[in-house]
């Protein structure tokens, strides 16, 4: 086993990995930058380092300040996160350079999964069905317009590099395509430091839906089924559950063996994702897959019973995956709400404040990650995730319906929530339906804001 792990990340997970460690008898570093000195992963963690001022490219995503954390407080180990370093293959190979085993994958497969067009590939080579579109990067805009003409319109126009939803661009027709070109290249390279670029079919109505793999340094991988993160805003998610309500257990199955398939083929090893968009009639397509934990995976955690974090651990230590494919039963429902400091009556805004009083919610089934605590001011040079609240029932009403309960229960005083407009999604008949897709909360906060101009207009 591992014997001391540096947490090379902040916020909640920083706080998920710290817990999984005392867990397992692991002792917990926390690297933090100085805005993150009074954070709750310090106080909790077994010791704490400082790594440098708040600027994300001078603490959390400067390799040296970490690995040389990792190397004076005697840690063998690297947990990544997500966002920030996860899923850079530098990082890695420093890492794995100075022995420090990097809880995580091979830098060779982030590396060729960091790279959309190459990732895209490589599941194509390996049977799994793409997106139509580019087979590698676009050499120049005549081939832009060439494919477009081959698959029709509209079409994607996305960064190789990309990530977190940025920098994507929807052409209608050949002149729209022709005038983003050269824009989506140079917000591309602003972005990622790299403009290439690939061309896909923009499939409209579609539902993102992610497989969760765990795969060990033996060659044994399952699939621990699937999230449904369809309810997005910004190409962002928001919301997210498992299992999603259109995925029959034949599809599932068929998704399930089509990720193991790309793993496998990859030799791939610890935590992954495989992510997909499904259309209409049930046809699936792979769009990139994340070589990291995500913020969603405790959906999964709720429905399986497995815990994520703990298998990375164990998975890096060398263990082997003793959990079979025939193990994993997916039981019940479950929802995941990210409550983001933003203030979604002035457009999503993000918002600041120290936090005056905290309740999160309690009772049967529900799960909360978060960390926060009175008193405690969520610093503005990060990300504005406060808190997530799972909740999980027998079926998928049942985790709405004590959804709403936790969200009414929720106490966040001092700062401005997203908690509202959770409130209003959950409760929408649409949403109820499970007849929405991943351009569906845009169309429902259009008509949020124009009730509340009407309102406003009486009023
Ligand atoms: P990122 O890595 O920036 O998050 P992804 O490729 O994972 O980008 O896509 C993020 C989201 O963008 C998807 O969940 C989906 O809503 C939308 N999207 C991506 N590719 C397509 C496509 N070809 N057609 C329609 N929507 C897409």
């Amino acid at each position: 086993m591992l014997n001391k792990v540096l947490v090379a990340n902040r916020g909640e997970i920083a706080v998920r990995i710290v817990r999984a460690c005392q867990e397992l008898g692991i002792k917990s570093v926390v690297a933090f930058s100085e805005a993150d000195r009074d954070s709750l992963a310090v106080r909790l963690a077994d010791e704490s380092v400082c790594i440098g001022p708040a600027q994300p490219a001078h603490s959390y995503l400067k390799p040296p300040a970490l690995i040389s954390a990792a190397m004076i407080t005697g840690c063998d180990s690297v947990h990544p996160g997500y966002g920030f370093l996860s899923e850079n293959p530098y990082f890695a190979e420093m890492c794995e350079d100075c022995n420090l085993k990097f809880i995580g994958p091979s830098a060779e497969t982030m590396r060729m999964m960091g790279d959309k067009s190459l990732g895209r590939q490589t599941m194509r080579a390996a049977g799994v069905p793409t997106v139509p579109g580019s087979e590698g990067e676009l050499r120049g805009v005549e081939e832009a317009v060439e494919i477009a003409r081959q698959i029709g319109y509209p079409v994607l126009l996305k960064p190789s590099a990309g990530g977190g939803g940025r920098g994507m661009r929807v052409a209608n027709d050949e002149s729209d395509l022709v005038r983003a070109y050269p824009t989506a290249r140079a917000e591309a390279e602003a972005a990622f430091g790299r403009g290439d670029l690939l061309l896909e079919k923009y499939l409209v109505k579609v539902r993102h839906v992610e497989i969760q793999v765990l795969a060990d340094s033996y060659g044994h991988a399952i699939h621990l089924g699937e999230r449904d993160c369809s309810a997005q805003r910004r190409h962002q998610k928001i919301l997210e559950e498992a299992p999603s309500p259109i995925i029959s257990p034949e599809v599932r199955a068929k998704m399930g063996a089509d990720a193991l398939k790309g793993v496998t083929n990859i030799g791939y090893v610890n935590a992954g994702t495989l992510e997909f968009l499904v259309d209409q009639e049930g046809n699936y397509y792979f769009i990139e897959m994340n070589t990291r934990i995500q913020v969603e995976h405790p959906v999964t955690e709720q429905v399986t019973g497995v815990d994520l974090v703990r298998w990375q651990l164990r998975i890096a230590a060398g263990e082997p995956l003793t959990l079979q494919q025939n193990d994993i039963r997916i039981a019940k429902h479950a929802i995941e709400c990210r409550i983001n400091a933003e203030d979604p009556e002035r457009d999503f805004l993000p918002a600041g404040g120290e936090i005056e009083f905290y309740l999160p919610p309690g009772g049967p089934g529900v799960r909360v990650d978060s960390h926060l605590y009175a008193g405690y001011t969520p610093p503005g040079s990060y990300d504005s995730l406060l808190a997530k609240i799972i909740t999980f029932g027998e079926n998928r009403d049942d985790a709405l319906n004590r959804m709403r309960r936790a969200l009414h229960e929720c106490v966040i005083t001092g700062i401005k929530t997203n908690i509202p407009f959770h409130l209003i999604l959950v409760d929408d008949p649409d949403f109820r339906a499970a007849r929405h897709h991943t351009g569906y909360v845009a169309e429902l906060l259009r008509r949020w804001k124009e009730e509340r101009a009407a309102a406003e207009a009486v009023g």
